[in-house]
């Protein structure tokens, strides 16, 4: 499995492409012009780390291009991706809410769903930065973390729905799941660009 990543241009934020065997997924999605290139064969489906608007405002487009493609989040994540006030996209210039509700897949907490031969994702429910938040645990060696974990940064939580205590718990219990494995954040890092 191979792992791209895109910085987006709404607030940075980070996409990323999973490719294996002629078919990609995508945890994430901005600006879909820069992910296209990346995607290789076949797009099985979406990943969301939470439906705040930075991390799933390309996904009318990116649809459109892939109709009926599933996208996995939580009971949650469903209402951000159908609401423009739960995804704040109201107060941007293109608020976003979900044309396909019908792809939307309601993953549970410790559930796992089969990517690709051999590989499963894990959703591992992370709330505090927003109910919403799913890290999504992709074989033994990735974690999505979204914006519940970027290594360096402290997780924020005023938002209307944030709640700092389960962050807190939430950025514990990612850090024990990193000792073996990469962390793919939501945002990049400023300890990896301080590594470059
Ligand atoms: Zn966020």
């Amino acid at each position: 499995m191979e792992i791209w990543q895109v910085v987006n241009t709404v607030f940075n934020s980070c996409s990323y492409v999973l490719t294996q065997d002629g078919a990609s997924w995508i945890v994430d999605c901005g600006d879909v012009d820069l992910l296209l290139p990346l995607i290789g064969g076949r797009l099985k489906g979406v990943m969301i780390t939470h439906s705040h608007f930075d991390h799933i405002y390309g996904l009318n487009h990116l649809l459109s291009l892939f109709p009926g493609i599933p996208v996995l989040t939580n009971e949650y994540g469903r209402e951000g991706l159908l609401s423009d006030k739960l995804n704040f996209s109201r107060y941007h210039e293109t608020p976003f809410i979900l044309d396909t509700p019908e792809v939307i897949r309601i993953v549970d907490d410790c559930e796992c769903v089969n990517l690709f031969d051999g590989v499963d994702v894990q959703a591992i429910y992370t709330p505090g930065h927003s109910p919403c938040c799913v890290t999504w645990k992709v074989g033994e060696e990735a974690l999505f973390t979204g914006d519940s974990f970027i290594p360096g940064l402290k997780t924020v939580t005023n938002f209307p729905h944030s709640d700092r205590r389960q962050a807190q718990l939430s950025r514990e219990y990612i850090l024990q799941l990193a000792e073996h494995a990469v962390i793919y954040p939501g945002h990049p890092s400023p300890i990896e660009s301080e590594n470059e």
